[in-house]
């Protein structure tokens, strides 16, 4: 499929048509952790008319050294304080961190892709 996309050093292709159907899979279902850089704090503080200190207090907490998203408990369900069921989106589409805007072609899942292909199912074999 020519909309697939790939990356070099990465077993997977991923096709971001999936998205459109499956509700959000990266951003909701287990708690995780979705973090945030300095640069990427001011950057959607002052997306959300916040200042960096307001923003941290609301929507942050530390984990270790770093800085992740707050979540929400819904049912049995975690979703990131920034997804919204309504529209089926992120609230903070164009500021968001680096980590979503990379998901899913992270090292992380370079060696884990049986792991990647249950949470994404826009995620296919490179073959
Ligand atoms: S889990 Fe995969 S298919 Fe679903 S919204 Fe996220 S990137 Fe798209
Ligand atoms: S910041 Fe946006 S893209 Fe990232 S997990 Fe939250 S809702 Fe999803």
């Amino acid at each position: 499929m020519s909309d697939m996309i790939k990356k070099d050093g990465y077993d997977y292709k991923f096709n971001p048509l999936a998205c459109q159907t499956c509700q959000a899979k990266c951003c909701t279902g287990e708690s995780g952790y979705i973090y945030v850089n300095a640069s990427e704090i001011e950057a959607i503080a002052a997306f959300c008319t916040l200042s960096a200190e307001d923003f941290t207090k609301k929507y942050l907490f530390k984990n270790g050294y770093k800085y992740s998203i707050k979540e929400r408990k819904v049912q049995e369900s975690y979703e990131c304080a920034f997804y919204d069921r309504a529209s089926n989106g992120c609230l903070i589409y164009d500021v968001r961190p680096q980590q979503c805007k990379t998901f899913p072609f992270w090292d992380y899942f370079k060696t884990r892709v049986d792991e990647l292909k249950l949470e994404c199912p826009g995620v296919v074999d490179a073959i």
